[in-house]
């Protein structure tokens, strides 16, 4: 640095950053020093670079950066006059920690390895602010190291909770699936066996046959369930358009056959059409979701209970409600209750049949369809349970 103006102002400046430094390790330095003005965004440390240039502020403003996760930049101060930057890479030459940008147009000295490493030599003072600079730094880094450990093993701890999860309800799931298919099986065997023993008359026959029957029909509504599930994962919906209000029309037909088996009222309401219940979507899935909500709203409702579905449009879309006024789901299950596999066997001493793909199934087709499905219980026997579909119409 030559010209008066800068020498005075390079004193200066050496004298507010380290106050203390002798006027001989002030003119060392300022010897070499080189003053530079940078506009604003301009990036004078990068991180992972290795360089040995030391920098002191004379004026303007810059900003600490580190990469965290691989990906992330994060801020991790800001520095103005009195202050500098860039000393770790004197001391020994690592690349640098972090990035240093200017925020806005900014005046540094630049001070080179030789002429920092004499006054280091030379000035306690220096060699002072400098190991409390590092020192500093050192701690904030193994603060940072532990944080971030912490947070990754937070983050280990979920997943791995999640992976127990997982697989607790994957052997639930065999468990209840064995269970659901053996009783069907077992019923089915034994009649067969007296078939096959010829002692049964034709009536007998019949009904044999007929219970036979209604559990192979049980088998495969189980494993279609299952392979359902597996499948919808890997296919690209094909949809059409499709009258929600049909889909929900037609399942309540077949449906009544089963509520009136268990003593349930099955009312419906489809409010009249004054706007479309078209959706672009796929009539087999849609009438799976409802066949779902109307299975589970009978099943948990009381004899002489009963199940109200209803249909609605409005300017958002169509929305499909199943409501009952039976067991209620109890608030801790509540969270549960869409996952694959989530099955409550047993209330109050009453079994319930299930597998708990219902739901997953009908959260899954509501999402493929960009809707969403809902649930509202206050979990108290008697009051009941809403389940609430919306669709987006075409
Ligand atoms: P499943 O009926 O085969 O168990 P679902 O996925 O259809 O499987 O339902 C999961 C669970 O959600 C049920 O086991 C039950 O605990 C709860 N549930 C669903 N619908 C109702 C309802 N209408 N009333 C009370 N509980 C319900």
């Amino acid at each position: 640095m030559t010209s008066p103006k800068a020498i005075s102002t390079g004193v200066e400046v050496l004298r507010r950053t380290f106050p203390g430094l002798s006027t001989a390790d002030h003119a060392t330095l300022l010897e070499s020093c080189k003053m530079r003005d940078y506009p604003a965004g301009e990036v004078l440390c990068r991180e992972g670079q290795v360089e040995d240039v030391f920098y002191i502020i004379v004026s303007g403003q810059v900003e600490v950066s580190q990469i965290v996760d691989l990906t992330e930049r994060r801020a991790l101060k800001t520095l103005s006059s009195p202050g500098y930057f860039g000393e770790m890479a004197l001391i020994q030459s690592v690349p640098r920690s972090a990035t240093v940008t200017t925020v806005e147009p900014t005046t540094v000295l630049e001070v080179d390895h030789p002429s920092f490493d004499a006054v280091l030599r030379r000035s306690p003072v220096m060699a002072m602010a400098m190991l409390r600079e590092v020192i500093g730094r050192l701690q904030f880094n193994d603060e940072k190291t532990i944080a971030n450990l912490r947070q990754k093993n937070e983050k280990l701890a979920a997943a791995y909770d999640e992976l127990r999860r997982q697989d607790q309800l994957r052997s639930e799931f065999l468990t209840t699936v064995s269970h659901e298919l053996r009783t069907p099986l077992t019923s089915a065997k034994g009649f067969l066996q007296l078939i096959r023993s010829g002692m049964m008359d034709d009536a007998a026959l019949k009904a044999a046959l007929a219970t036979v029957g209604d559990n192979v029909e049980v088998i495969i509504a189980l494993v279609n369930d299952i392979l359902f599930l597996q499948e919808i994962e890997g296919i690209a919906p094909q949809f059409e358009p499709t009258d929600v209000a049909e889909v929900v029309r037609r399942v309540i037909e077949e449906k009544r056959g089963q509520a009136a088996g268990a003593g349930v009222e099955l009312n419906a309401s489809i409010a009249a059409a004054s706007r479309s219940y078209s959706v672009q979507g796929d009539a087999e899935s849609l009438a799976r979701v409802f066949a779902a909500l109307i299975d589970n709203a009978i099943k948990f409702s009381p004899n002489g209970g009963e199940v109200r579905v209803e249909a609605t449009t409005d300017a958002g879309g169509i929305t499909v409600t199943v409501s009952d006024h039976g067991l209620g789901i109890a608030p801790e299950h509540m969270p549960k209750i869409f996952d694959r596999f989530f099955h409550v066997d047993e209330i109050n001493g009453a079994r319930f049949g299930g597998v708990g793909l219902g739901l997953a199934i009908a959260k899954n087709v509501a999402e493929r369809h960009g809707g969403k499905i809902e649930a509202e219980s206050e979990g108290v026997a008697g009051r009941g349970s809403i389940f609430r579909v919306s669709l987006p119409v075409m």
